[in-house]
């Protein structure tokens, strides 16, 4: 029994605010840290976004002429529409980042029940909100703690280590110490003895290193009964069979500088088996999302799934994110993938970033363009509906990458059922930081580049993209991502659309 039960029976609950609103379906790292705070008997109250009424933020969605209108004004570079698009784009991420009413006010009547403590789950967006959370905790003397996936990044929980209120920041993988943590909160301890916590006096307990237990996180299961299930739109459960990616050298990949992305660690099929089959009956659904970043990195598991997944989640679905790696057996073969499809995947998710293969290498994507091409065809023909992501202006990127681009695009046009496309963003920590820092000569392309912590994103404009022949091609490669992303989809895929 903790500090906390066994001093302060008559306490209130703690408040568990998760600001993820990305998602039609519950999050992960949430529920992990609700399961073992609830093992160590603390009684928790969740509060998220979508309970209260706020509408979550749809990935992929249906797309119409207004989206193809933002897309554009989000992707100009021409000279005269740059200022205007500065301020678009502020005001995009500001109505991004700005707290919802309906969420504010129940933060208010939430902390007027005086929790023992609040503990908050955010994205690099939710500034606003937290400012706002921890005015209120402030004025109501409750202790908050600040979590989220990026803030193992120093530099970033400095910044964020100036909200008013926030008694500290934990980041990383605190799965299995979170109770002790909350313990010494609650007890007014000295907090920077915990591994993963940052406090406001620049003390720390320094970082927690990748969690290697995995296979032992399952016992027992993410908890997922406070979300509100009547709300989703379609009954999904997340889930993750490891974390971090067996490939992880990708130059812009924040995925693998995050709290839980560093390192690749797999949890092993029999744990991961248990888990659907456990889940599906708690929660009465058989559709899956795997959250693992590449859900490719250990064979064993990837084919393990296709091989037992029906087994234990009879008429089950399921859809996933790999890497199409060239070195050795991938685990994407025709084969293989029209197995995965009798095994109930559904849709398949993959980062073609770009179909210039110098590009690519740039990147060190680790992938060849042949390779990729035979997997969306392949995947295809098994009945599997292909989205990718995709990136524009990575430095170096010249007309002739776009143009590669675009005749690639138009070749898979049949095969492709959703593209998100993004600008290059510079993360920091990641090997472009470090490449950056050594040589920033090397990168002329990258005009008036900055930091912002804050939002952990590197600021700058993009020379070549000024020039006419470029911006004619990247106008293509928008007019084509837009005629895909308007494509119907088949009954299956409509319902998985936008959880990846
Ligand atoms: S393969 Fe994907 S997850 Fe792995 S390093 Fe590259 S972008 Fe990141």
């Amino acid at each position: 029994m903790n500090v906390y039960m066994k001093n302060n029976q008559a306490k209130s609950p703690l408040l568990f605010i998760d600001l993820n609103n990305f998602a039609a379906y519950p999050t992960l790292a949430v529920g992990y840290l609700i399961r073992s705070l609830r093992t160590a008997h603390y009684a928790v109250n969740l509060l998220s976004p979508l309970a209260l009424g706020v509408p979550a933020f749809a990935r992929d969605h249906a797309e119409g002429w207004k989206d193809q209108l933002l897309r554009r004004l989000y992707f100009s570079s021409h000279p005269l529409l740059n200022r205007m698009h500065d301020r678009l784009r502020n005001l995009h991420s500001r109505w991004l980042s700005h707290p919802h009413p309906l969420m504010i006010k129940e933060v208010h009547e939430a902390i007027a029940k005086r929790p023992a403590a609040i503990l908050i789950s955010a994205y690099l967006t939710q500034y606003e909100m937290c400012v706002e959370i921890g005015k209120v905790a402030k004025a109501a003397g409750i202790p908050v703690l600040l979590g989220g996936p990026f803030f193992n990044l120093s530099n970033v929980t400095k910044e964020w280590l100036k909200i008013e209120g926030i008694t500290a920041i934990v980041g990383g993988e605190v799965d299995f110490t979170v109770a002790d943590i909350v313990d010494t909160l609650l007890a007014k301890g000295d907090l920077s003895q915990h591994k993963g916590v940052f406090l406001p006096n620049g003390k720390n307990g320094g970082i927690v290193p990748p969690l290697k237990a995995l296979s032992m996180l399952p016992v027992p299961v993410p908890d997922f009964t406070d979300f509100p299930w009547d709300k989703y739109p379609h009954p999904i459960i997340p889930t993750m069979t490891g974390r971090g990616c067996s490939w992880g050298a990708c130059t812009f990949c924040g995925d693998v500088i995050s709290a839980n992305g560093r390192t690749f660690r797999s949890r092993g099929i029999t744990s991961v088996l248990n888990e659907l089959k456990q889940q599906s009956e708690t929660h009465k659904s058989k559709d899956f999302i795997f959250l693992d970043i590449k859900l490719n990195s250990d064979l064993d598991v990837w084919n393990g799934l296709i091989d037992h997944f029906q087994e234990f989640v009879p008429e089950g679905r399921w859809i996933g994110t790999v890497h199409v790696n060239h070195k050795g057996d991938n685990g994407l073969s025709a084969e293989r993938l029209k197995a995965a499809k009798k095994a109930g995947l559904t849709r398949i998710s993959f980062g073609l970033e770009s179909a210039s293969q110098s590009l690519l290498d740039e990147m060190k994507k680790g992938t060849k363009i042949e390779k990729c091409s035979d997997f969306i065809l392949a995947a295809h023909a098994a009945g599997i509906s292909v989205r990718t992501s995709m990136m524009q202006g990575f430095p170096g990127e010249t007309v002739e990458d776009l143009r590669q681009t675009n005749i690639f695009l138009k070749k898979h046009f049949h095969a492709l059922d959703r593209v998100r496309l993004s600008l290059f963003k510079p993360l920091p920590d990641t090997p472009f930081d470090r490449m950056y820092q050594k040589n920033p000569d090397k990168y002329v392309s990258l005009k008036q580049f900055k930091w912002d912590y804050k939002l952990a994103r590197g600021l700058y404009r993009y020379h070549p993209s000024r020039n006419k022949d470029y911006r004619k091609a990247k106008r293509e490669l928008l007019k084509i991502v837009y005629a895909i992303n308007k494509k119907p989809l088949t009954d299956d895929a409509r319902q998985f659309n936008g959880m990846m």
